[in-house]
């Protein structure tokens, strides 16, 4: 698919800085394919479907965005979806040396898929996905770090406690 990229992670759940990411690539590529990946090293809180949901929920205003659940290796998932681009997000210098073993490795793995880099927005730097859970584990307010689309059920969830 021409002009089209895949935005791979684990997403548990989507933040505002994820989110940030979806509408600023949405704008570059006629087609932007969120796609969830498992990541072993990570225990997610959040099952695939309800982040799946989650992602549809927060990007109902973008019409050229879709979710998709992958399994493997991600440049496979990728090249199945007829995508050449992988979009990464970085944060801060601590995230490139992980972002960049990644992408080299991807690139040694099928260097038709290329990755590409766009840096979080000062305000969403500091921010990730566990760091929201956990200060809402601590009942502190996400309300600068989730979407206000989940935030609710985000909250409820963190309260009950992990579902995977
Ligand atoms: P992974 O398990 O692959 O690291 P994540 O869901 O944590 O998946 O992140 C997916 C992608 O989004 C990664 O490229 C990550 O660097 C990027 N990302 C995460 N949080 C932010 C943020 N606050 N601003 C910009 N990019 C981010």
């Amino acid at each position: 698919m021409k002009n089209s990229c895949v935005y791979p992670g684990s997403f548990d759940p989507i933040t505002l800085g994820h989110l940030d990411i979806i509408e600023r690539a949405s704008k570059i590529y006629d087609k932007v394919i969120v796609l969830i990946m498992q990541n072993p090293s990570k225990h997610n809180v959040f099952s695939e479907l309800e982040r799946k949901e989650f992602i549809e929920r927060c990007c109902k205003h973008l019409n050229n965005v879709e979710v998709v659940i992958g399994n493997g290796l991600t440049v496979n998932v990728a090249k199945k979806l007829d995508c050449h681009v992988m979009i990464r997000g970085i944060r801060a210098v601590s995230d490139y040396e992980f972002e960049l073993q990644q992408a080299t490795a991807n690139l040694t793995l099928d260097n038709s898929i290329e990755t590409l880099f766009m840096v979080s927005r000062p305000e969403y730097s500091f921010l990730s996905s566990s760091l929201a859970k956990q200060i809402a584990s601590l009942n502190g307010d996400v309300s600068s770090c989730i979407p206000k689309e989940i935030l609710n059920e985000f909250m409820e969830r963190m309260k009950e406690g992990s579902h995977e």
